[in-house]
């Protein structure tokens, strides 16, 4: 077997209770209109852990009515910049004297790695928050060089009410990604988390609201895509929407804004990210590199390195060692600290990544290791890599979003960058070498948004990140992403006293 499964190792660990469930409007906790709620599960066993607010189309209406009150007439767009970042780095605090029990929610509902998270993405959230905290008293225009007698320049004000539709993968680092701009930027917020996942949000609700931002300011609606979710992207009163997730929902969400109010939408999509080495790479780091790529946090992540194409003269090697490796990696509850691969998010991501390397087998790829679930409860599969590739098998065209890896051989550079742009995709993509000259040419030749060279998923939050292609646009990270939360207004007078006309 691919993996241990270790099953449920870490019963012991003492799970916290879940404080918060109902929908978060105008600085209250409230049940959804309609009383609806729905159960959100634990995919270590498959168990209901809570039963969560279904928020629809009328719970928006209201926490849109909040959010634009806050913005139109409210004191966070209208409070210096320096209030703002203050208000934001005591949130930040606030997230670190709870990082345990973050983490905890984020395992108990996503199947994350514990430590990972704890140590992690739970402080990495509270960081980003101090990023943009840092940024809130530095936005400002410029002056104009007008061509006339006349003096010209820019405001950068807050674009309005913003609408955040989230993923499950990364419940803290996709809240903080987008809510930490936008917040820094002075805009009001109603942010909808996935329905796997979304224990932590509420939680973050909770802290705003102690750190002291203001009621309307931050909403989050529980509740489902088609729904909630489709609510937020089609209304007339949300000013801009940044969204996380599937291609196909990502164009539901251009769709129903250019629909209604074109209001701007930043998409950050799918990836079928490749992975390139080549024959000068040490073979035992570069495989290490390739496992990370495809196996961390279980596939599920957009920038994942699921396409690996290793150069001819170490491939064989690179192959008897991946495949080793991938047996020893270590699959189970990922409350232990010495499980690598904790369980995929539910039911239905379990079941399609199996469906995929069925399909896999039946095109005629070769499974070279792994390929099973394993453990008796629970989302969990084997750490999964398939030879004999071919480039339009659909294992190497979708995004699976699993720990399926597919292993290919390339002979030249120009064969490698072919390869490595031959997907609808642009999200990232890693290059494994010692020569630098061919690390900097390979980068300007592959059309993705990330290029990591001798690294994988490294990010910063220094570091803009987002797609080419059909892994969407706009950016996230960096002073980048705050652009996008912001607008610009030219002011224009005379120079001189004189009437214009
Ligand atoms: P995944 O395939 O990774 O689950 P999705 O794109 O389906 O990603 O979901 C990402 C987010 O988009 C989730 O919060 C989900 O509820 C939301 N979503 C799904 N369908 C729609 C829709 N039609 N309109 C707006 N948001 C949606």
């Amino acid at each position: 077997m691919a993996g241990q499964c270790n099953g449920n190792a870490a019963d012991h660990f003492k799970l916290p209770e879940i404080k918060f469930t109902k929908l978060f409007i105008n600085g209250e906790f409230v049940d959804s209109i309609s009383g609806k709620t729905f159960e959100t599960i634990d995919p270590r066993n498959g168990e209901v852990v809570a039963r969560i607010a279904a928020g629809d189309k009328e719970d928006v209406e209201l926490a849109i009515k909040a959010a634009r009150e806050a913005f139109d007439h409210g004191k966070w767009p209208r409070m210096s910049g320096f209030e703002r970042g203050r208000i934001m780095i005591k949130f930040a605090d606030l997230i670190d004297q709870n990082a345990e029990e973050l983490a905890a929610l984020d395992c108990m509902n996503g199947g994350k790695l514990f430590t990972f998270s704890k140590h992690g993405e739970i402080p990495e959230g509270a960081n980003t928050l101090r990023y943009y905290a840092g940024a809130a008293d530095k936005i400002h225009g410029e002056t104009l060089k007008m061509s006339r007698a006349l003096h010209g320049y820019t405001l950068r004000e807050p674009i309005g009410v913003v609408g955040v539709i989230i993923p499950w993968n990364f419940p803290t680092t996709m809240f903080f990604l987008k809510v930490s701009p936008a917040l820094a930027a002075g805009c009001t917020i109603i942010i909808k988390p996935a329905e796997q996942t979304p224990l932590s949000a509420l939680y973050y609700a909770h802290l705003a609201k102690l750190a002291g931002i203001p009621d309307g300011v931050l909403n989050v609606i529980t509740g489902f895509g088609h729904t909630a979710g489709a609510a937020i992207s089609s209304h007339m009163d949300i000013d801009k929407v940044s969204f996380t997730g599937s291609t196909e929902v990502g164009r539901l969400v251009m769709q129903a804004s250019a629909s209604s109010n074109l209001k701007p939408v930043s998409l950050e999509l799918g990836g079928k990210s490749p992975l390139l080495i080549f024959n000068d790479a040490d073979v035992d780091t570069a495989v290490d590199l390739a496992l990370f790529a495809i196996f961390f946090n279980k596939g599920e992540i957009c920038v994942a390195g699921s396409r690996v194409f290793v150069q001819e003269g170490i491939y064989d090697e690179f192959v008897k060692k991946a495949a080793e490796k991938a047996k020893s990696w270590v699959v189970g509850d990922p409350f232990d600290p010495h499980v690598q691969q904790g369980p995929q998010v539910d039911k239905k991501q379990f079941e399609k990544i199996l469906k995929y390397i069925e399909y896999g087998k039946s095109e005629g790829a070769t499974l070279l290791t792994g390929g099973k679930p394993c453990g008796e409860k629970g989302y969990f599969i084997e750490p999964t890599i398939f030879t004999d590739v071919k480039e339009d098998m659909k294992i190497v065209q979708d995004e699976i979003f699993g720990p399926v890896m597919s292993l290919m051989k390339f002979k030249t550079v120009e064969e490698a960058i072919e390869k490595a742009n031959n997907t609808r995709y642009g999200l990232a993509a890693g290059i494994v070498t010692k020569d630098l000259n061919l690390a900097n040419t390979l980068s300007r030749s592959i059309r993705a948004g990330m290029i990591w060279i001798n690294c994988y998923i490294a990010f910063d939050r220094d570091c803009p990140y987002g797609g080419y292609k059909m892994s969407g646009f706009g950016r996230d990270s960096g002073l980048q992403a705050l652009e996008q939360y912001l607008q610009t207004k030219a002011v224009v007078t005379p120079l001189h006293n004189s009437p214009w006309l």
